[in-house]
């Protein structure tokens, strides 16, 4: 194997009876990259992300993680992978420190670097300033980091996260973006799941799209954008909520008849599915802007 190639799939398959839940999906990551592996509900995302981990086996075809076999060589998987999966747990009556601790203790590091190793794994994560908090008081967005913190105590090669930016503000997530460009520049590999490519497309390098077990598009994102025209989500927070019509107007004004323009008064936003690309949807700020708004 290609030295530089991290995570391999070969003909990946899951059945589960007469069901195929993943088919015979084939993809190559390189080191430092970060995939984007994108599905609606039921895709099969988590059905290759249990091979990837060494949870589960597939009914055929391979999973090749740093040279070793998911299958087969699941201990040293499990050494190679961090997972985060999309739910957090409950920690009542627990600090940050004393929550990587005790994972720590459960990923078997020793009592006398186990504090260096949390002091490293929180200033990755931009999560020194929580050290002692209480894990309950924490944002959706803090949690999240701690969540990554704790897959990087045992210094994993790949980052396996689900859903991460599922959620997030917009502040949250530019943060999450810092702390998995970070690790992408450390070396790691990583794999993050979405419904959604525009929710990662500012995360990811490389994009895998699946859909009812099958891989349909997979590349850089530049190709993978070329291969699938997507819609974007587009949202804009109006200062004064009074003048959201005019906002609307300028909208159907400049942007193509079928995009879909759905403004939430109550919270002052409008979000807007369309084919624009940066060009057009700036001449539409501008258009608003000197519209006075
Ligand atoms: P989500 O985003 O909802 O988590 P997903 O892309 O992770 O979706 P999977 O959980 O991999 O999707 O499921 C893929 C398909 O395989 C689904 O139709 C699911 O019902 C089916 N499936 C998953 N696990 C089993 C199982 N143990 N037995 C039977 N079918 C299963």
């Amino acid at each position: 194997m290609d030295n530089d190639i991290v995570v391999e799939t070969r003909n990946l398959t899951k059945r589960y009876g007469d069901f195929i839940a993943l088919d015979s999906m084939s993809i190559k990551l390189k080191r430092g990259r970060i995939l984007g592996f994108i599905g609606p509900n039921g895709a099969g995302k988590t059905t290759c992300i249990r091979i990837l981990v060494g949870l589960s086996k597939p009914s055929s075809g391979a999973a090749i993680i740093d040279g070793h076999d998911c299958t087969s060589d699941s201990k040293q998987i499990k050494k190679l992978v961090g997972y985060m999966p999309d739910t957090f747990g409950s920690y009542d009556n627990m600090r940050v420190h004393e929550y990587l601790d005790f994972f720590g203790a459960a990923f078997k590091i020793p009592r006398n670097i186990r504090g260096e190793r949390i002091k490293h794994v929180m200033e990755v994560t931009l999560s020194s300033y929580m050290r002692d908090l209480y894990v309950e008081s924490l944002s959706h967005g803090m949690k999240q980091r701690i969540g990554i913190a704790r897959t990087l105590l045992h210094d994993p090669t790949v980052i396996i996260l689900d859903e991460p930016a599922n959620g997030l503000d917009p502040n949250a997530r530019i943060e999450l973006r810092q702390v998995l460009l970070r690790l992408a520049k450390m070396g790691k590999t990583l794999i993050v799941t979405s419904h959604i490519l525009p929710e990662l497309s500012r995360i990811c390098d490389t994009v895998a799209i699946i859909n009812k077990g099958k891989l349909r598009a997979f590349g850089t994102l530049d190709e993978v954008m070329l291969q699938v025209h997507q819609r974007r989500m587009v949202e804009i927070e109006v200062l004064e909520p009074a003048k959201m019509d005019t906002l609307i107007d300028l909208l159907k004004q400049h942007l193509e008849p079928d995009a879909e323009i759905n403004p939430s008064r109550q919270e002052g936003q409008v979000r807007v599915s369309t084919d624009a690309d940066n060009q057009q949807l700036s001449k539409v700020l501008s258009a608003a802007v000197n519209a006075g708004l």
